[in-house]
């Protein structure tokens, strides 16, 4: 092509970006192995990682065997102790990473777009900058983890599995919060691509990271479901798709070890009639052929105002048919490859079955693995291609009429992950922005990201969040655990009973009423000294469904304010105390507590009532401080409905501890009162019927706490369950939280201190944080 035939087509040239240097690090014989305990292995079963724009070979890179994961975790676990010893001495070795991956920003960059096939502009501009603000972000936190954090020490050895759309971007995420708290890590890349995690690796020394801190196993799935398996890693963070978190929830169950899962979405990017709309067509091209749509809180849900949606998708047709597509190392292209012709042709097979109105961008499709940019309209909201993750560049649409309608078609998915809003009316984006069922919101931009900003979804997208303070805490636990419980049996009937006074027995509370259970089974209550304290029903699936219905009934009662739920935490407070007498005699009878333990317990009771009538309108949400023209606001949200198993060791100051929290952060509980003493919550939710409580808000079962976990556990419209159980439900509540990836929050049968209120724990798990983006400024 001639300068004159350029300046009559304005057509770009080709600006490749050399790959000299990526190809030298690769080296002669191009055969890795792993990095353990800060020296690699020989290259072992080898498997081949190949450059999808080009369909060429890149490296070949060893599948670990189970030997290699052992030896890689008794390495980290051998380095734990000494890392954990000082911040300051982590903060200097994080510091020294951010700069590490600065100095080796083009390496980086460059070895990360042929081996994954995105865009070097996008590697070199946005992944590998991110990448260094987290270790810089983090080397601060490490800084101040022991004085911000009091309490709380590193998990230990963590199993980390990481996917292959952001490969080094998410070993950052993962890697630089668990040093920071004094962790060590197994990190395993994406079996298609390794290689900048190899770099990573190779780098570490020079960086000061000490041998076993750091360690990379390669492999596919089998390799992670070894590191899921494996006895001595205490958590396992894990990036990748809700099937496998789904699977790896599952088999974590009751091992006791922690969990984060950061699973798939398919977000909402909502477009309102007043939007900019040139802004909102390129804000579309970032959502969706960012990374070709390889991305887990990708806008690839478009819902547009009917009323503009002709014109939307005509001017979004033309802009799709300007989109670049080409080798990945050409600086002037907009989309790249997808990562392996498998996933390609799981796209292609997707879309061609799709029954809706299908528009291909006229773009050139070069040799390799691409899939053009596509639009499908026409589809209903319960279409396959509406709901399911495609995870490639394609884009659904569909209209809605009026903002409720827009939040219920945003809300109609099984994911949670983030959600676009565009509209030029700060009113309505601040109104709807709460309303959106997901953990990012962003406002008039999309796709923004920073260490500082917690990320993560709700729903089947995962629980955890990953960046700010949030994600710090999810690589620590508190420092004291509890001595093993053992389940307190109910006291047995006496050979000679002593019964006096009329027979009372209460029934279950359930929507703000007395209802008696279903099965129409009851059992009594004996004190230790024989005597007959009452009767309680004994509560079975039906009856956790009607609680749970009641509960989402009171939805409410999760869009009042601070004020009111402190006012009505304190009302119940003042009507606890006037029974307080009652209250004591009944916890002696039934546990033989002393009388002074007893009143010891209620005036706890009320206290803690009042802890958390203080925090109701005072957990506020933070403003991140983020390296941008954007301000991003971490909002603490109530989960919704919360399933708890109250303790027994303080039936009354333990249910107040549990029910109070969740009440004070605007959530609503279905809540078993202790299995051996349970009158306390049924003369308790006596006080609540005074206390203005709304219906539903607080419902309280009695039974066997073993039979009705799994239906609490595994009801799809709960959001949380928390056990403090003397039995131990853990594994049956994190099996059945599997189905719908909900957070659990149990104690593996070890006791709590229940006399100290563990605010910040009990917050976190009484929230999610909802992070919600606001640039600001003209041009
Ligand atoms: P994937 O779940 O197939 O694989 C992810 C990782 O898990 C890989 O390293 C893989 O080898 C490993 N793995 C596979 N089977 C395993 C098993 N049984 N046990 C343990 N590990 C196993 O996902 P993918 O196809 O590589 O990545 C795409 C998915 O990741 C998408 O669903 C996307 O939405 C999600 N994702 C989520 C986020 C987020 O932050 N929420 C970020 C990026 C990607």
């Amino acid at each position: 092509m001639s300068v004159s035939d350029i300046f009559q087509s304005m057509e770009y040239g080709p600006a490749p970006e050399s790959e000299a240097e990526a190809m030298a690090w690769l080296g002669s014989d191009r055969s890795f192995g792993l990095f353990i305990g800060g020296a690699w292995t020989a290259p072992g079963d080898l498997f081949e990682v190949r450059n999808p724009a080009r369909d060429q070979s890149l490296a070949q890179v060893t599948q670990a065997s189970a030997g290699d994961v052992d030896a890689a975790v008794a390495a980290a676990r051998r380095a734990q102790g000494s890392w954990a010893k000082s911040g300051a001495a982590r903060a200097r070795v994080l510091y020294a990473l951010a700069r590490m991956v600065q100095k080796q920003a083009r390496l980086f960059a460059v070895l990360e777009s042929l081996d994954s096939g995105k865009p070097v502009r996008e590697s070199r501009d946005i992944d590998v900058p991110l990448v260094a603000r987290h270790f810089y972000y983090h080397a601060g936190m490490a800084q101040l983890a022991d004085s911000e954090l009091p309490g709380r020490v590193p998990f230990g050895v963590c199993g980390q599995i990481v996917p292959w759309n952001f490969p080094l971007l998410m070993l950052a995420w993962k890697v630089a919060p668990a040093l920071a708290m004094g962790n060590t890590v197994v990190l395993k890349p994406a079996e298609y691509t390794p290689l900048t995690a190899l770099l990573f690796a190779d780098l570490c020394a020079q960086a000061g990271v000490p041998p076993g801190v750091i360690n990379i196993v390669t492999g596919d799935g089998a390799v992670g479901e070894m590191i899921v398996a494996h006895p001595d890693i205490d958590k396992i963070a894990f990036t990748g798709s809700t099937g496998v978190g789904r699977q790896i929830r599952a088999a974590t169950a009751g091992t006791g070890k922690a969990l984060t899962l950061e699973l798939g979405g398919k977000s909402p990017f909502i477009v309102f009639d007043d939007a900019d709309i040139d802004s909102a067509i390129e804000g579309l091209v970032d959502a969706i052929w960012f990374n070709g749509g390889q991305v887990c809180c990708a806008g690839s849900r478009l819902l547009v105002q009917e009323n503009i949606a002709e014109d939307f998708h005509d001017r979004l047709r033309v802009r799709m048919d300007k989109l670049r597509l080409g080798d990945p190392l050409d600086k002037c292209i907009d989309v790249g490859a997808i990562v392996h012709p498998v996933q390609r042709d799981a796209i292609a097979r997707l879309v061609d079955a799709s029954r809706g109105d299908i528009y291909r961008a006229a773009c050139d499709l070069p040799a390799g693995c691409f899939y053009p940019p596509t639009l499908i309209t026409g589809l209903s909201p319960a279409d396959p291609l509406m709901q399911e993750e495609i995870f490639g560049p394609v884009l659904v649409s569909t209209t809605f009429r009026t903002p409720a309608e827009a939040v219920e078609l945003a809300n109609n998915t099984r994911y949670g992950l983030a959600a676009t809003l565009w509209t030029e009316n700060v009113n309505l984006a601040l109104d709807i922005a709460p309303k959106l069922v997901s953990g990012v919101v962003w406002i008039n931009s999309t796709n923004l990201l920073d260490a500082a900003a917690p990320f993560g979804g709700v729903r089947e997208s995962g629980f955890g969040r990953e960046g700010g303070w949030e994600g710090l805490a999810a690589y620590s636990r508190l420092a004291i655990t509890g001595k093993p419980l053992k389940p307190v049996p109910p006291v047995a009937a006496p050979k000679s009973a002593v019964v006096t006074g009329l027979d009372r027995t209460a029934k279950l509370y359930i929507g703000g009423k007395q209802a008696r259970p279903d099965g129409g089974y009851s059992r009594a209550v004996w004190s230790g000294k024989g005597a007959l304290l009452g009767h309680v029903g004994l509560a079975n699936r039906k009856d956790i469904r009607n609680a749970v219905e009641a509960a989402q009934a009171a939805k409410g009662w999760s869009r009042t304010t601070g004020h009111l739920r402190a006012q009505i935490l304190y009302y119940i407070a003042e009507n606890l105390s006037a029974r307080a007498a009652e209250f004591a005699a009944r916890l002696s009878a039934m546990s033989g507590a002393r009388q002074a333990q007893a009143e010891g317990e209620v005036e706890a009771s009320i206290d803690r009532l009042f802890h958390w009538a203080a925090w109701a309108d005072k957990h506020d949400g933070a403003a991140r401080g983020v390296p941008m023209r954007a301000v991003a606001l971490a909002m603490n949200e109530p989960v919704g409905v919360i399933g708890q198993f109250a303790p027994d060791d303080a039936p009354l100051l333990g249910l107040v501890s549990v029910i109070a929290p969740a009440l004070a952060m605007g959530n609503r509980t279905v809540t078993v009162a202790s299995e051996p003493f349970p009158l306390a919550a049924t003369d308790f939710y006596q006080v609540l019927e005074t206390s203005d409580v709304p219906p539903g808000v607080v419902n309280i079962l009695t039974g066997s706490h073993t039979e009705l976990a799994p239906h609490l556990a595994g009801h799809m419209d709960v959001g949380a369950v928390w056990s403090f159980s003397s039995s131990d439900l853990s594994q049956t509540i994190e099996t059945e939280a599997a189905r719908d990836l909900k957070r659990t929050w149990v104690n593996h049968a070890r006791n709590r201190d229940w006399t100290d209120p563990s605010t910040r724990e009990f917050l976190g798990h009484a929230c999610e944080v909802k992070t919600v983006w606001i640039p600001f400024g003209e041009g």
